[in-house]
This record gives C-alpha cells, structure tokens and sequence, in this order.
C-alpha cells in the first residue's frame, strides 16, 4: 500500500529559495578575486542567482548541459552552484590545482558547454587556449572593470548576469535528476566523474545539518576552506543557507595569517577543511597566543586529523570533529562528536576517541570485509577494506563502467578502497588507503597510526611514513619529516615515542628530512608523489 503524501520533489534550488524568504539576512561575505571583501544576503543572492539564469539560458545552455567552474570559493561561484542546477544543468566543478591534462581530459569527457573562470585562473585558460575544445563559452567571473585584455573571447559575468529579471521561473526538475559534477582528483589514472542528484545533495545537506548543528546553526558564522571545487565545499553552501548560517568565503587566501585575520574580523564560528591547513592556522594561532576569539569548532577531515592536533585545538576550547568521507559519498560518510556519556570522561580518554573517524551519520551505512569478501565484525579489532552505501553515495561513475564495474560489489556496496575497522560502539578507525599500508613481512603497518605519533614530537612540522622495497621484508617503513625551523628531531627520540604503541618491528626503519611534502590537488600529502621520489632510496 502506497503512502498518500505529495511526492514534491527535493531540489536544490529550494534550499535558497528557503533561506532567501526565512533567513533572508544570513550572508555570503567573500573575499574577492578583485582584492576587496564582498558582502551580500541570501535575499539579494537569491535574485542575482535567478538573474544568472536568465544569462545562462542566453547563453544558449540548456537541460542536461554540462557547465563547468575553475573558482575560488565566493558569492559568484555561490550563485552557480544554484543558478545551473536549479535551471536544469549540471554543475561542474573543476580543481584548478590538476594537471593540464588532466584538466582537459575532464572538460572534454564532461562535454562542458561554458566555462566560468575566476580572474586567477585565466592563465591556466590562457595556456591551454590551443587544446580546449571548439565551441566552450568562456565566462570571466569578474565586472567589466576588471575584465583582463586576453586574445581569447570572454564572456563578462556582471554584463552576462545585469540586462535580466531578479526572477525565473525555476522548472519542477524530477529529484533524480543531475544536479552537479565532480571528479575525483585522479591520483593514479584519470579523474573519474561522481555525478550527484538534486535528491542527493538535498538529502545530503540535511544529513550534515542535524550531524554537525555547532557548526550548523543559525546565526553561525562557517568559513569553508576547504574549496567549492572540491567535492561541493563539503555541502557547506547547501546547508547552510537551510539553517541560516552565514558563508565567510576566503577567496584564495588559505594560508594561516590570513585565515586567521578573516576569522576575527567576520568573527567566525565554525570552519572545515584539511590537516594540512589546519598546520598553517595553527602555527598562527601558537604566534598570536590565542585562536581566533569566535571560532567554536574546526572540523577536520579529507585525512586522518592528527592526535596532536586535535588535542592543540581542543586545549584553547575549540571543539574538534574528525570527520571522514570521500567525493563518491558527496562526500560526508562519518562526523567525530563524542557520545554524551564521554562527558565527563579524562581529557586523554576523549581525545584518544577523537582521534578515531567518529561514528557513520545517519544516511550512511558501513560494512567492513575480509579477504574472501565476507562481512567482518564490528568489535574494533577486525580489519578489512571498508564499503559503503546511501543516500548520497554513488551509483557508478559518469560515463565510466569500467571503473564502476571496479568499484561496486555484487550487493551494491561502494568500495572505498580504505581498509578499517569499526568499534561495537560505531566508531570508525581508517586505518590506511589499501594502497599506502605497509606490507612488511607478511604483515600490515599502518602509516596514519605512525605519522599520528611523529606529529607529536615537538621538534616535527609535518611528515608522513611510505613503504620502501625491502628485499627480505617486502617492504619497510621509512618516516619522511619537515623539521619545525631550526630543528633536527632524531629517529631514536620518535622511537621512544612510538614504543609505548608499537612492536618493535613495526617501527620505521629510517628518518630523512624534507623543507616540503608534496601535496594533491586537494591539499592532502601526496604518498603517490613521495614514493616516486624516494624510489631510489636505499635503506640503511
Ligand atoms: P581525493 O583524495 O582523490 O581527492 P577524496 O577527497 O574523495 O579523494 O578522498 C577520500 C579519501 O581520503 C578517503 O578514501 C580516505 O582514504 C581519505 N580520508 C578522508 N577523510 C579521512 C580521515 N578523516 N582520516 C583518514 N583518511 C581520510
């Protein structure tokens, strides 16, 4: 028997048609590609987002059109996100930081139509001028003041976007349909496209809101680093505008001074990015004494947070969630806030259990499988190669079945490629990416579990642990570190720190220095990039 409610589809476009009439004066401050900061309501971005509309069907873009972004995160590339998938298109969102080939083997396989590009990022059109496709509309996100003088013709996004009307008709889209295009950053292969729904991304954001409400509330004040053109901002510029918190978007200005400046001037609440920013913010923060005075919370996923780093947050009253997920899963698949029967526990007993992946959010199932493909316990101490599936997980890939076919199991699952445990209690414990454990005799070591201890050690910066070919042992593990400035930490001192948790032959076999880890086109450290260069590397 069928229930009898309206089947109303979910789409993405409600959700600022929503915050535009209900919390009309949450805003989107930015900090603009132009040098200045910007700042605007949800009310008045809900007009100028039915006027890009009109600019895009002018335009010539229809249902079903691919049109991509090379963007910062601001209100223009705000007001896309909305303006092609409440028309019918798909937005696509491309990582500045890939390789030109990579980036015009995704333009081309996506079939983009029109490309919006930030003023930063003209260059990058300007060098690929010859090998982009014949026929892709190119956007500049900018005024007519601004616009660069350029042999290429470029569209104006303020003289697109000004002729039309505040209002369009938005079209009742069934909630199946393609809403927006990501890939993945394509770290062996090419970058393989997860296309999300307007059910999913919805559904998604409403997940996120009742999971992480002290980063999601109204009046928050949520500053996401982590980039739109990475996997959708973390679904932030969905969420938010439902629940009513303002967007502080940082433009290109990630590094920890001015995070921390933007953070105190629009007094920011909440803020979600990668480890590898959360170094920068929090040397800052360790420079000037004290974190910035709104901040109430980091979340920190994309790779694993390190102990050390949560507990340096957690000591000036920010509370830290580790969370997990990945691009396939739009992308939140786990959140780290503590069970209130923890309220009272020991500091050390809550950060231990911080340091975990935290527990799956509603929406999200998890199961973990052994070698044979049969299902593992979920005691905490079993290992296998986590799967996933949900409403916001992916079906396959777009336009790729040979990759889905790779990716799905014979349930329906998705594979993650990450190999994990789960507690009784729901708590997810990554392990390793199956490709960056350490197979040492027979035997795994997990890198993450490695590198969280090093990180401790007050004299190291950064590092990260990779396998190196080891003719008797297959492989060992070698620590590679960036000292903090003016430091040498030696590989025994790290021992020392390390035994408490480890068998001894699971230790690193060396220590070598490093000024930088290479990093991935979403900021994370690139172990890809780092056992290339260490290829050659002969263990002592
Ligand atoms: P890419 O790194 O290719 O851009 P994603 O951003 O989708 O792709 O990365 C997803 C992967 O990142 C996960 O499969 C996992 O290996 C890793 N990851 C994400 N969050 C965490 C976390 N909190 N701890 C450990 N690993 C994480």
């Amino acid at each position: 028997m069928h229930g009898m409610m309206m089947n109303r589809p979910l789409s993405v476009i409600e959700l600022l048609r929503y915050a535009a009439e209900i919390h009309s004066a949450g805003e989107i401050v930015s900090v603009r590609t132009e040098g200045d900061l910007h700042r605007q309501t949800y009310a008045e971005t809900f007009k100028r987002t039915a006027q890009l509309a009109h600019g895009l069907a002018a335009l010539g873009v229809q249902q079903g059109d691919r049109v991509a972004t090379l963007a910062w995160n601001g209100y223009r590339h705000f007001e896309l996100y909305y303006a092609i998938s409440g028309m019918g298109a798909v937005c696509h969102t491309i990582n500045p930081r890939l390789s030109a080939e990579q980036m015009l083997y995704i333009i081309g396989h996506a079939e983009d139509r029109v490309l919006f590009v930030d003023l930063t990022f003209v260059p990058i059109l300007e060098a690929l001028k010859d090998h982009l496709p014949a026929g892709l509309k190119l956007v500049v996100m900018t005024d007519a003041a601004h616009m660069p003088t350029s042999a290429l013709d470029l569209h104006c996004y303020e003289d697109l976007i000004a002729p039309h009307p505040t209002e369009y008709d938005w079209p009742d889209l069934p909630e199946e349909t393609a809403a927006s295009l990501c890939y993945t950053s394509g770290t062996t292969g090419n970058p393989k496209g997860s296309l999300y729904s307007h059910r999913s991304t919805v559904l998604h954001a409403l997940f996120i809101a009742v999971t992480l409400p002290r980063s999601l509330h109204e009046g928050a004040r949520l500053l996401p680093v982590v980039p739109m053109f990475h996997v959708n901002s973390w679904g932030m510029p969905y969420a938010a505008p439902i629940v009513g918190a303002s967007l502080i978007m940082p433009g290109g200005k990630l590094d920890g001074p001015s995070l921390y400046d933007l953070m105190e001037s629009e007094k920011v609440t909440a803020s979600w990015g990668v480890p590898t920013v959360w170094l920068g913010l929090r040397a800052e923060i360790e420079a000037r004494g004290k974190p910035p005075s709104s901040l109430d919370q980091v979340v920190i996923g994309g790779s694993a947070a390190p102990r050390s780093m949560i507990e340096a947050f957690e000591k000036m009253d920010v509370d830290v969630c580790h969370a997990w997920g990945m691009t396939e899963m739009s992308p939140v698949g786990t959140a780290g806030q503590l069970p209130n029967s923890m309220d009272d526990a020991p500091f050390e007993d809550r950060m231990a259990l911080k340091a975990l992946q935290g527990r799956r959010i509603f929406g999200v199932d998890l199961k973990i499988v052994g070698e044979n493909g049969q299902r593992l316990p979920h005691d905490g101490k079993a290992v296998g190669e986590l799967y996933v599936r949900g409403n916001a997980v992916i079906s396959g890939y777009f336009n790729n079945d040979e990759a889905t076919k790779a990716a799905i199991d014979a349930e329906g699952w998705f594979g993650t490629g990450d190999v994990a445990s789960i507690s009784s209690d729901g708590f997810l414990s990554i392990q390793d990416r199956s490709k960056d454990l350490i197979k040492s005799g027979g035997e795994w070591i997990s890198s993450i579990d490695l590198e969280n201890i090093a990180m401790a050690h007050p004299e190291v910066a950064n590092c990260a642990v990779i396998a190196i070919a080891h003719p008797k042992w297959d492989e060992r593990p070698v620590l590679v570190v960036v000292p903090k400035e003016g430091c040498e930490p030696t590989l025994t001192d790290i021992h020392a720190l390390m035994e408490p948790h480890f068998a001894k032959w699971q230790l690193p076999d060396d220590l070598v220095f490093v000024e930088a880890l290479p990093l991935t086109a979403t900021g994370k450290v690139s172990k890809l990039t780092l056992r290339k260069q260490f290829a050659d590397y002969v263990l002592p």
